[in-house]
């Protein structure tokens, strides 16, 4: 089966999927998206990427007309028809083709873009080493918050990271870290986990929500609230999550050492109970028989 894609009610291979150049997300990136990901042949948190799918539809005020009953038809679905156990499923609705203006179109018609494509985790060396980071200005607008197809200034900074030969860069607006280009992020200092409040600044991460969940149950001293970029130089141990890379170590920030310049203990911690909650969610007895690279390694 070649990729897939679901465009507007119609299956068809990725190759053959098109939409018109007249479309808002294609003219304005007048649009939002999820990024839903797989274990062992199961969703994982399927129903709080759709949740915050709705949410950033209507913090741009785009009407959807699907339910969250049929997205999920439709995903598990589209994830079914893949035949990956491991998948990366990308879901956009934008507002639609329409002459353009910017002013909303009189009649909308969303664009409803599903695609599933097979998901090449973190290797476990890059896991075990830890990953390098760099801090850039935050140059995003004013609604973080809203997963937006309004990516540039991501895709800049991420730009910036790679010619830097590092993993994720790090935004940085008037002194405060506010995420990673692709991830939340949190520090660890003096023993308790700090990382940005929720708001408009931030996208509240799933991967986030269920990290701050295995904080308060490991009894982490947590702290939401504004850190500064001095704060997370100076941190013990800085680490990013996000749904394609879990909880994973910063060991290196603007090229200096974090902490002792290895993962550290609250980040190992916080990513076997991760795998906990997945094993748990996606267990790992429904590998489908045509998987490509089923099975999670194995989490110690
Ligand atoms: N912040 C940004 C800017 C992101 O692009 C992502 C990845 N979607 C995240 C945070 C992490 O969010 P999640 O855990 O929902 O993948």
């Amino acid at each position: 089966m070649p990729t897939i894609a679901f465009v507007n009610g119609r299956f068809l291979p990725i190759n053959r999927a098109t939409v018109s150049i007249e479309d808002r997300g294609f003219q304005f990136g007048d649009g939002v998206y999820e990024v839903v990901r797989s274990y062992n042949g199961r969703l994982f948190h399927l129903d709080a990427h759709l949740d915050r799918l709705e949410q950033s539809a209507r913090g741009i005020r785009l009407p959807i007309r699907y339910s969250h009953a049929y997205w999920r038809r439709l995903v598990t679905r589209a994830f079914a028809m893949s035949g990956f156990a491991d998948a990366k499923v990308y879901l956009q609705v934008t507002r639609g083709p329409a002459p353009r203006e910017h002013r909303f179109p009189n009649t909308v018609r969303p664009t409803v873009v599903v695609t599933v494509r097979r998901l090449d985790p973190l290797s476990a060396s890059v896991r075990e080493q830890g990953v390098t980071a760099i801090t850039v200005p935050d140059l995003r607008w004013g609604r973080c918050d809203v997963k937006s197809l309004n990516l540039l200034a991501n895709v800049l900074a991420r730009e910036e990271a790679r010619a830097a030969g590092v993993f994720e860069a790090i935004l940085v607006r008037d002194g405060v870290v506010t995420e990673g280009a692709i991830s939340n992020c949190f520090a660890v200092i003096g023993g308790t986990v700090v990382t940005s409040p929720t708001d408009p600044s931030i996208l509240p991460g799933i991967t986030r929500a269920v990290t701050l969940e295995l904080i308060r149950c490991e009894g982490f001293p947590l702290e939401q609230r504004v850190v500064t970029v001095e704060e997370y130089r100076r941190a013990d141990e800085i680490f990013l999550t996000g749904t394609t890379i879990e909880i994973v170590s910063v060991v290196s920030l603007d090229g200096a050492k974090v902490g002792t310049g290895s993962p550290g203990p609250v980040a190992q911690t916080l990513y076997r109970r991760l795998g906990d909650v997945i094993d748990a969610e996606c267990p790992r007895a429904v590998v489908p028989l045509k998987s490509r690279n089923a099975g999670r390694r194995r989490r110690t």
